[in-house]
């Protein structure tokens, strides 16, 4: 904890910690080895983290990288958070992240945007993270901390972890409760480990899962122990390589490393099988309505009265005026850019012809996952990310082409199954780049073990 501590003092450069907590993790620190001493020693003791700013942590600012949360500190611990700390983490500070987890780039945020500690051979130029959590990346692959949570609505996990070479768990939709965790989109949220390696991330991973009351979406089942399911053994496995996912102008680079990932596969033993997915493509559109249309909703809340910031009122300024000069001051672009969205394609005219088709459209891509995966396909392999990590402010001022990072990650939300990034490389200037495996619902021991056998 203490290496860590002074390694993030050292690195404010990243912006990967946003809030440090130093007395926290000194405090939980000592009281882990007093654990350790006793004998009573859980999976996570003493082992410091960091939590992205998404999850609220009792007593400690939680700003979801906003600045209408300002001054927010949650009188309770999110779940996640909570079990990761009665499994004896050490919170060590909260992470950078986009705005609400609105982006793939961190740099939506409040705070600015958090740094790759990766850096293309041939130029000096600061390359992003990833998003949303990029904080979280950041903070690994920089050994700030040996593990980090990080939160999928539509890759934050994922293309993050494949932008800094880490591993990065989303689990099944209903895995891990999300309760205190601010919501982006409740039916695609989800929270999982960004780690060093697959094996932390099923250590990680199992700490964090677990049926929670509080959230109805939450799974009653079992969490089985998926360290002990890393045997590395996949003969027989069928993976499914999905012809869609094949897209038009894809990097000669990316073929070829999907290619790659493939043979390792093949070489270990698994059967691959080319498969089709034949609504991939209105994927990346159904996400962009559903996504803005629940974050609209669920971003109704800041009011300035309830939560963090409300901006300074003028005399004779009413209630109306109080709402609209918070949401106006209190909320950056991208996120009222999706508040716009959303209430549009939900209003009373368009409804119909956006939200509902959207949901529609939805579960005719969860239908092509269900027959591929009752056709006896394990797991599914495909690129991570359409590109390694790109300059900071390459892509910030396109809207649609930020949102093509996520191309190939938001389909698992969208049907709620388990996708795992794993580290798979560098591309040619030396940035890595990653691989997803995608996997049966609740099967993530299953497909941690077939991570673990790329590794
Ligand atoms: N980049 C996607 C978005 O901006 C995904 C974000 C996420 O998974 N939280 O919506």
């Amino acid at each position: 904890t203490e290496a860590c501590l002074a390694a993030i003092d050292g690195a404010d450069v990243l912006g990967a910690f946003v809030h440090k907590t130093p007395e926290i993790a000194l405090d939980r620190a000592r009281a882990a080895d007093a654990r350790i001493k006793s004998g009573d020693a859980p999976a996570m003791c003493g082992i410091p983290i960091g939590i992205k700013d998404l999850f609220c942590t009792e007593g400690v600012a939680s700003q979801a990288a906003s600045k209408i949360l300002e001054g927010f500190r949650p009188q309770y611990e999110s779940t996640v958070s909570g079990r990761l700390k009665d499994a004896g983490a050490v919170m060590l500070g909260k992470l950078n992240m986009d705005e609400f987890a609105m982006g793939s780039s961190n740099e939506t945020s409040v705070y600015g945007n958090a740094v790759n500690p990766w850096r293309a051979d041939d130029s000096t130029e600061a390359l992003t993270p990833g998003g949303s959590s990029g904080g979280s990346a950041s903070a690994v692959a920089a050994d700030l901390c040996l593990a980090a949570t990080g939160t999928d609505t539509g890759g934050s996990i994922r293309q993050p972890a494949a932008f800094t070479g880490i591993v990065g768990l989303k689990p099944t939709y209903g895995r891990c409760s999300r309760w205190g965790i601010v919501a982006f989109a409740s039916s695609l949220d989800q929270a999982g480990p960004m780690t060093k390696t697959v094996r932390d991330a099923a250590i990680m991973g199992q700490a964090m899962m677990g049926h929670d009351p509080k959230d109805s979406t939450s799974a009653d089942r079992a969490v089985p122990d998926f360290e002990a399911m890393l045997t590395g053994d996949i003969r027989g496995k069928v993976i499914g390589i999905p012809t869609e996912y094949r897209m038009d102008g894809m990097p000669p680079e990316i073929a070829a490393l999907w290619e790659r990932g493939a043979e390792m596969l093949q070489d270990a033993g698994a059967e691959l099988r080319q498969i089709s997915l034949p609504h991939t493509k209105y994927a990346l559109p159904a996400y962009y309505v559903i996504a803005p249309a629940e974050a609209s909703s669920n971003l109704a809340r800041y009011d300035g009265v309830r939560f963090g910031y409300r901006a300074k009122l003028e005399q004779g300024d009413g209630i109306t005026e109080m709402y609209e000069k918070t949401r106006a001051d209190g909320f950056g672009a991208e996120v009222k850019r999706r508040v716009m969205v959303g209430t549009y394609v939900l209003s009373a005219g368009f409804y119909d012809a956006y939200y509902n088709r959207a949901r529609k459209v939805r579960a005719l891509i969860k239908r092509d996952f269900d027959v591929v995966f009752a056709e006896g396909v394990d797991a599914i392999l495909t690129p991570a990310t359409p590109s390694a990590a790109f300059q900071l402010g390459q892509e910030f001022d396109d809207p649609v082409q930020m949102y093509l990072n996520d191309v190939f990650t938001v389909t698992v939300n969208l049907a709620g199954l388990p996708g795992i990034s794993v580290p798979a490389g560098l591309d040619a200037k030396g940035l890595p780049l990653g691989l997803q495996l995608i996997g049966r619902p609740w099967e993530e021991g299953d497909l941690l073990n077939t991570a673990y056998a790329m590794e």
